[in-house]
């Protein structure tokens, strides 16, 4: 059996727990997950016996080489998706069909809808993005990989600094590292935030030169095949800061004692307040508005959620970012991020770029 039957499989005996029969996955990511698929315009339905894509002529050859085995219905101009659709579920007697609420469009629903008139649409939730959470051996060794890119990228970017670049000019390096270094590109536009701009956990690149402050705030992830990596470093560049390295400090502090906590069982809620309260104690708790962290894997913001109120256990197998960060609005801010397995005793920091204060200084 394939990982991708396994994962099938899984799905259907989630299904059956929510009395669905069958579901119609169209949001993309999620057939890839359930089928090893990377091109688009693709719906998979998985039925208590079958799983079968519907495709068009373009991915003919795609599909053969990345789901073999598959079966595949490719739609025509004559015999357009819902056609298709409405053809397959006559075939196989469907009583009634899930549809995954949370990404559909409703006009999708509708045509979906108007198109099945026989079946019952069930709105389902999650199913699959619930699965996803768990990654397998194959999904930590393409994270694993993901990761090595961006750290790899990272030593570079460093080294080639210059006072007179810009954040734009950095970002771009970042981008060009990871494909030079042969992954597929950035899993988010990278945050490159010079002194004051990294009061913005979200800042966009700028003209900003690297000059312009002491230090500066780096969020960047690499794109292997298909899973991705997210990190965050800040770097001192010039004259530091007063402030910073009792700032550092503290977010670094709050980031060690929630990765400390992980392990399967603990509630993704305590992990979030164990890094809250080192930063609260420290006066900054108004200065940290985001959550801890969130999980990765096919794409950059999955679950879990690290954060207040969320009273999940984690478990084995979940990869997720914990990045506490300090943001004070006209002076800059440090966040501190890395990627986390849980294991089956506890867990792994599968990161690995240096973090004491010492180890920030560079120029
Ligand atoms: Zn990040
Ligand atoms: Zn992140």
């Amino acid at each position: 059996m394939t990982r991708y039957q396994t994962r099938r499989d899984k799905l259907r005996r989630q299904l059956k727990r929510q009395a669905m029969d069958s579901i119609l996955v169209t949001n993309f990511t999620n057939v890839t997950y359930l089928t090893g698929f990377t091109g688009d315009d693709s719906y998979l339905l998985i039925t208590p016996t079958d799983a079968v894509m519907i495709s068009d002529s373009r991915y003919t050859q795609q599909l053969e080489e990345e789901c073999p085995g598959l079966d595949v219905v490719t739609r025509t101009s004559a015999v357009p998706m819902m056609a298709s659709l409405a053809k397959l579920a006559k075939k196989t007697a469907l009583q009634n069909l899930a549809v995954e609420s949370q990404s559909m469009s409703l006009a999708l629903f509708d045509q979906v809808d108007a198109t099945l008139a026989g079946t019952s649409l069930l709105r389902s939730s999650g199913l699959v993005e619930g699965l996803r959470e768990i990654k397998d051996a194959d999904e930590v060794q393409q994270i694993r990989a993901a990761i090595q890119l961006a750290e790899r990228t990272f030593a570079v970017v460093r080294a080639s600094l210059r006072p007179e670049r810009t954040e734009k000019e950095v970002a771009y390096e970042i981008e060009n590292q990871i494909r030079l270094f042969g992954g597929s590109g950035c899993s988010f536009p990278p945050i490159v935030a010079v002194g004051p701009r990294a009061a913005l956990p979200h800042a966009h690149p700028t003209d900003h030169q690297i000059k312009e402050s002491g230090f500066v705030l780096i969020d960047w992830g690499a794109r292997g095949h298909l899973y991705i990596s997210d990190l965050t470093r800040v770097l001192v560049t010039g004259k530091v800061p007063a402030k910073l390295e009792q700032i550092y400090n503290v977010v670094l502090a709050a980031q060690e004692k929630a990765i400390s906590k992980i392990k399967p069982g603990a509630l993704m809620g305590d992990v979030d307040k164990a890094a809250r309260s080192v930063i609260a104690k420290a006066g900054y708790g108004k200065r940290f508005g985001h959550s801890l962290g969130h999980g990765i894997g096919l794409e950059v913001h999955e679950g879990p959620s690290l954060a207040p109120r969320q009273q999940r256990p984690l478990k084995a197998g979940m990869v997720v970012t914990v990045e506490p960060g300090i943001y004070l609005p006209n002076w800059g801010g440090v966040r501190i991020e890395d990627d986390i397995l849980v294991t089956r005793n506890g867990h792994e920091v599968l990161s690995s770029v240096p973090k004491q204060f010492s180890d920030c200084f560079t120029i």
